[in-house]
């Protein structure tokens, strides 16, 4: 059995090799968290999209659909509080660069050495050999008028950082992450000086991987800003930059900021703070620059949720739609934010697709359809074939959830890397729209005939990801199993069980040999009988078992194979049958070509 983590291994290179998902721009050296979706990827994709579409807008008399703009005005996003509160907060490690956000660093707790700086250690040798005395567990070991002895070079920096040691990572390895630091500053052989140790609790400061301090926390807002009209070339309208501002320079140093060698003037050590425990990040309030010169500027920002464009057209949707409460409005497209830590292939990504419903309602119906939704959410996903142990509902605790909310629930699924989100059921009150409605100054009530009353409705939100449900369908259908080769001996397979309903391609047609053109006639004949019904592929290259296989690599669930039975040539009574492989149980049936259609139709529904 293959460990979790050589599991998604595999899984990403399948993705790859096969054309499911593709780093995006990767002959430049790749876009870091944005991905493009290869052929298979794509139908996969879609599939997906359309039974969401399906269930929840087609099948059902009180919903509709929209397809809002990924350009949004400011002033949707600042009544929505996405521009004042749409933040997370960032550390980078002082060693290695590596950015967290906050609010993933588990607390640790420990020993910190804290160091005054770090000698080059050939010049010990060179200042004992004149008579000096060098105490290294002083703060300052060296009397700094003696520095003229070994001034070609550095001799030293006077740069006080820590590290911390906790169970994971031994005091030997901490000291050595420091010793790191002083290298990466210019002291190619460091040897530490001014030690100093206490014991901390429960703090998210250090590095959880190699011990090292990290910088202070600073936040940033995850939207993407640009700007709409012409602007002058020196403007950054044209230019949006991904990830965190500064994210390539430097982190500024901890202690006092620049270097220091000695040379006469000793820099005052500033004190390390040894329990600067944060808390988590919760979104935390910037500001940022969209203040009222937005608009003349005709600044806008891709939007970081679909959700907003669903609220600020309720009343046209509401007018033109005459649907009565509860009901609700759909939309699946692009979303952005800038991820501070894209990662774990495509489940953090910077631009990604959302499935939204809001779904209006009267206040007094708010919980009950909370109920409803996370039910009909989790039947939705076991309908595309992941198992329902997979799936994990999380109560969001009251503490963690949205002042507005009166409930949500988090449905996860078991990714290799962890059960993780894929969705957000959330009963989000009457909050949006009336943040709406105040600062736009547009009704968005809600007139009910039979009492006369106006109100704004209230409403519950299953907001799913795209991206991250077609991760979870290929980690869910991934398998290895056994099968025959062409010569019976069994070798491994790899299936991607993906059920039939969305599966990229449904079925394949192979004609039996290549060069015997009734076989390929009549293959094609198939293929055309097919097509108006599904996605089919036709492949007639290589032994029959390797084009089986391929095709179970990609998991595509039916396979038709034309072979000199359908052409009549050994029974007549098999005349115009073929087999019908099923890609899982790996069972052949002969079946009626006409009968083709109305098997697989009723299969891939
Ligand atoms: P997370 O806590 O993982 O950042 P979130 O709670 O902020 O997610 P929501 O704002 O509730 O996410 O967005 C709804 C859904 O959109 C999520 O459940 C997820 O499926 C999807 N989603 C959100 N952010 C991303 C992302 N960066 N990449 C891919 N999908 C995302």
């Amino acid at each position: 059995m293959p460990t979790d983590a050589q599991r998604m291994e595999k899984i990403v290179s399948l993705c790859k090799r096969r054309g499911f998902i593709f780093q995006s721009s990767e002959i430049y050296g790749g876009l870091n968290g944005v991905w493009d979706y290869g052929p298979l990827g794509v139908e996969l994709k879609r599939n997906l999209k359309n039974y969401w579409w399906r269930v929840i807008v087609h099948e059902r008399d009180e919903v509709v659909g929209m397809d809002g703009a990924i350009l949004t005005h400011p002033e949707v996003l600042r009544a929505s509080g996405h521009l004042g509160g749409f933040s997370d907060q960032f550390v980078d490690c002082f060693v290695t660069g590596k950015r967290f956000r906050v609010d993933e660093i588990q607390p640790q707790s420990g020993i910190v050495y804290r160091f005054a700086g770090a000698l080059q250690r050939d010049v010990l040798p060179k200042l004992q050999g004149e008579g000096i005395n060098v105490d290294l567990s002083s703060q300052d070991p060296i009397p700094p008028l003696r520095w003229a002895a070994v001034r070609e070079r550095p001799p030293g920096l006077r740069l006080s950082f820590s590290v911390l040691a906790t169970s994971a990572i031994s005091p030997k390895r901490a000291k050595t992450t420091a010793m790191e630091f002083y290298r990466r500053r210019g002291i190619a052989d460091p040897v530490l000086f001014g030690e100093r140790e206490a014991r901390v609790e429960n703090t998210t400061r250090y590095n959880p991987e190699n011990g090292s301090l990290l910088t202070e926390p600073r936040s940033f807002n995850l939207m993407f800003e640009t700007h709409t009209g012409a602007l002058d070339e020196h403007s950054s309208g044209r230019v949006m930059s991904v990830g965190p501002a500064g994210a390539t320079g430097p982190p500024s140093e901890p202690g006092y900021s620049g270097y220091s060698g000695y040379s006469g003037h000793v820099a005052p050590l500033e004190p390390v703070k040894f329990d600067s425990t944060l808390t988590s990040s919760q979104k935390q309030p910037v500001d940022v620059k969209g203040t009222l010169e937005a608009a003349d500027t005709a600044l806008a920002y891709l939007r970081p949720e679909t959700a907003q464009s669903i609220f600020v057209q309720f009343k046209n949707i509401l007018e033109v739609s005459r649907k009565k409460l509860p009901f609700g409005i759909a939309q699946i497209g692009k979303a952005f934010r800038n991820e501070i830590n894209p990662r774990n292939f495509t489940f953090r990504s910077r631009e990604f697709e959302q499935m939204e419903l809001e779904y209006f309602c009267r206040a007094e119906e708010g919980m009950r359809l909370l109920e409803y939704w996370k039910e009909q959410r989790l039947k939705f996903y076991e309908n595309i074939g992941i198992a329902r142990d997979k799936l994990h509902v999380l109560t969001v605790p009251d503490e963690e959830r949205a002042f507005y909310s009166k409930g949500t629930y988090d449905i996860e699924y078991e990714f290799p890397f962890g059960r993780q989100e894929l969705e957000g059921v959330a009963y989000r009150t009457d909050y949006d729209l009336s943040q709406h409605q105040q600062a736009s100054g547009k009704s968005l009530e809600y007139f009910d005939e039979e009492t006369k009353q106006r109100f704004v409705p209230h409403v519950v939100e299953p907001s799913a990801g795209v991206d991250r449900t077609v991760l979870a369908l290929i980690c869910e259908a991934y398998a290895e199993d056994e099968a025959p080769d062409e010569k019976g001996k069994m070798e491994t397979r790899i299936v991607l069980r993906f059920h039939p309903r969305i599966a990229p391609i449904k079925c394949a047609v192979f004609p039996l040999l290549k060069n015997k053109e009734a076989l390929v006639a009549k293959a094609k004949e198939i293929v055309d009988l097919l097509r108006p019904h599904m996605y089919v592929f036709y492949d007639e290259s290589g032994a029959i078992g390797r084009r089986y296989r391929r095709q179970d690599e990609i998991g595509t669930p039916f396979g038709v194979t034309v072979d000199f039975e359908t052409l009549g040539e050994k029974d007549a009574a098999l005349r115009d049958t073929v087999t019908l492989r099923e890609r899982d149980s790996m069972k052949q049936d002969r079946v009626a070509i006409k009968d083709l259609p109305s098997i697989l139709i009723s299969r891939i529904r």
